[in-house]
C-alpha cells in the first residue's frame, strides 16, 4: 500500500513565547503599545474557526487506491497510519484508550451540542462507549490525558490561584492570557488532527473558556474582555503560575498653580539625586523642592486608590516660577496598580485642594486613558500670558503702548534660549504672537497680556535674550527689560 498519502504541514504561530509584561514606566508610548504582547497570549477567539484539516494536502492521483486500501484493512490490526477518527465509534474508542480526559473527550469527540459543559459531554461519550463495549477503557500505560496533560483536572487549583492573585483588588473587566510550552501546543495539534473530529476546538481556547468559567463561578460580576482590561491575568500552563497585572488608572483634570516656586513634576535633589533617603541639603526628602504639582495632585490619589506609584502627564509645563491661572492646565494622572478604581471624584477633588493649601487647585477629575495621554502631550495649544517687567526706557506711556502693540500678529524668530540650550537643540523657531492686550505702564514697570502660539518663549519675547529673539519688547523700546514675573493666564485647549 501507499504510505504518506496525506502530508501535514506544521501549524505555525499558534504559540508565541514572549516576555512577561513590564509595567509602564511613565514614559510616553504609543497608545496601548505595552498591551500588544499580552494579546499574543490572549484567547482572541480566532482559533474557534480554525479547521484542523484545512492544511491537509492530499495527493490526488492516489485517492482511489487509498480508499481501496481502507476497505482491505477494515478488520485488520490497525497500524499507526490508520488511526480511526472521532466521531466514529472506533475513533472514540481510540481516544478513550489513549487516556483522553472527559474535558478533552468532550471537545474532540465531535458530539458536543451547544454550550454543554465539556466534562459532561465527555462523560456521556465515555458512558455510551462502555455501553457498547465494556472493555473500552484507558490503556494500562496511560499516565495523563495526551491532549491537555491533565490541565483540565487542575481547573479548581488554577481558579484558586487566579482569585488569590487578585484578592482585594477592585475590578470588573478582566482579560486572560494563557501561555503554553511551544512543544505542547505542537504535539496537541498533531494529535488533534489525527484523532479529533473535524472542527474540534483547540486546547488553548477551550482551556481559556474553562478557566474563565471556573473563575466566574467564584467571582460573579466580573466580565472577560479581549481588550482594555482592568486586570490582566497571565497563566502559565507549565508552572501553573499566575501573574496578575493591575492596569493603571488614568484620571484627567486641569490644575491651576497659584504659587510660584513649584515645579510641575517631582524633581530629585541635585545633591543626592534622591537616593538613599535624601541628604542634608534636601532635608531628607530627596526632592529639590518640597512640593510639585505632581505630588500635590497624585499623593492623595495614590493613597485613596491604593496605587503603587504615579506618573504625571501635563499638556506642556510652565517654569517653576510661573503661575498657571485661568481654567488651568490639562493633565492626566496615571495611578499604577490601583486596588480601587471607582473613586468619588468630588471627594478626591476636595481632598486634593484642601491638602494643597492654596498652592495649587484642580477643578474636577474624570476617567481618562492612555491614548488621551498621547493626545494631551501632542496638543499644541495657544496660550495667553500676563507678563510684568521693568525697563529703563525714556518713552511716554502712549509710545510704549504703541510700540508693544506693534507685536500683535508678528512672527517671532527665536533662537534656542541660553537658559535651555543645555537640553534643547540650538535652532531658530518661528512663533506667532496672536494678540497683545491690557498694556499697563506704571513708571518703569510695564505689564501686558499676550496670546501666542504654543512653544513661544515669552520671557525672551520681552528681554530678547541678547538679541536671540526678534522682534522683542526690549528691541522695540530700545531699552533693557527685566522680567519681574510671568503668569500663564490661560491655555486655550479643551
Ligand atoms: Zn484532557
Ligand atoms: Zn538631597
Amino acid at each position: 500500500m501507499k504510505r504518506n498519502l496525506i502530508t501535514k504541514t506544521p501549524v505555525a504561530g499558534l504559540s508565541k513565547v514572549v516576555g512577561c509584561p513590564t509595567s509602564s514606566t511613565g514614559d510616553i508610548m504609543a497608545p496601548d503599545s505595552d498591551e500588544d504582547d499580552w494579546t499574543k497570549y490572549a484567547d482572541t477567539g480566532y482559533e474557534s474557526n480554525y479547521d484542523p484539516w484545512a492544511d491537509l494536502v492530499s495527493t490526488n492521483e492516489e485517492v482511489d487506491d487509498f480508499e481501496e486500501d481502507i476497505d482491505e484493512f477494515v478488520d485488520d490490526d490497525i497500524g499507526p497510519r490508520e488511526i480511526p477518527r472521532c466521531p466514529t465509534p472506533d475513533g472514540i474508542e481510540h481516544a478513550i484508550k489513549i487516556g483522553t480526559c472527559d474535558y478533552c473527550l468532550g471537545r474532540v469527540s465531535g458530539v458536543r451540542i451547544g454550550g454543554d459543559p465539556l466534562e459532561e459531554v465527555g462523560a456521556r461519550v465515555r458512558k455510551e462507549a462502555s455501553e457498547r463495549d465494556s472493555d473500552i477503557k484507558p490503556n494500562d500505560d496511560v499516565d495523563c490525558c495526551p491532549f491537555c496533560e491533565d490541565l483540565f483536572m487542575e481547573l479548581d487549583l488554577i481558579a484558586e490561584r487566579i482569585i488569590s492573585a487578585v484578592e482585594g483588588v477592585e475590578f470588573q473587566k478582566v482579560q486572560i492570557g494563557i501561555h503554553f510550552a511551544k512543544d505542547h501546543v505542537a504535539a496537541e495539534e498533531v494529535l488533534r488532527t489525527t484523532v479529533a473530529a473535524t472542527g474540534s476546538r483547540p486546547l488553548k481556547a477551550s482551556l481559556s473558556d474553562a478557566v474563565q468559567n471556573a473563575v466566574s463561578k467564584r467571582l460573579p460580576g466580573i466580565s472577560w474582555v479581549k481588550e482594555g482590561p482592568e486586570v490582566m491575568i497571565l497563566f502559565d500552563t507549565l508552572t501553573l503560575g499566575v501573574n496578575a497585572d493591575i492596569r493603571a488608572l488614568f484620571l484627567y483634570g486641569r490644575y491651576r498653580k497659584l504659587e510660584r516656586g513649584i515645579p510641575q513634576t517631582r524633581w530629585p535633589c541635585r545633591a543626592c539625586r534622591g537616593r538613599d533617603g535624601g541628604c542634608e541639603s534636601c532635608k531628607g526628602t530627596g526632592q529639590q523642592y518640597p512640593d510639585s504639582v505632581q505630588s500635590l495632585v497624585c499623593e492623595p490619589l495614590v493613597s485613596a486608590l491604593g496605587a503603587s506609584s504615579d506618573s504625571f502627564h501635563g499638556m506642556g509645563r510652565e517654569d517653576i516660577d510661573v503661575r498657571c491661572l485661568g481654567s488651568g492646565r490639562p493633565f492626566v494622572a496615571e495611578l499604577k496598580s490601583p486596588v480601587r478604581r471607582n473613586p468619588d471624584f468630588d471627594d478626591l477633588v476636595k481632598q486634593i485642594n484642601e491638602l494643597a493649601e492654596g498652592k495649587i487647585e484642580i477643578d474636577r477629575l474624570r476617567f481618562s486613558n492612555k491614548p488621551e495621554v498621547a493626545r494631551i502631550k501632542e496638543t499644541k495649544a495657544e496660550k495667553s500670558y500676563t507678563i510684568r517687567f521693568s525697563s529703563d526706557h525714556d518713552l511716554s506711556s502712549e509710545e510704549i503702548e504703541k510700540r508693544i502693540n506693534n507685536l500683535s500678529g508678528q512672527t517671532l524668530e527665536q533662537q534656542t534660549p541660553q537658559r535651555v540650550a543645555h537640553r534643547r537643540a540650538d535652532k531658530v523657531r518661528k512663533r506667532k504672537v496672536i494678540e497683545i492686550e491690557e498694556i499697563i505702564v506704571d513708571g518703569k514697570e510695564i505689564q501686558f497680556d499676550v496670546r501666542c502660539e504654543s512653544g513661544t518663549y515669552v520671557k525672551e519675547l520681552v528681554h530678547s535674550d541678547e538679541g536671540r529673539t526678534t522682534p522683542s519688547v526690549a528691541g522695540l523700546l530700545e531699552a533693557d527689560c527685566e522680567v519681574l514675573w510671568l503668569d500663564v493666564k490661560d491655555i486655550h485647549a479643551d
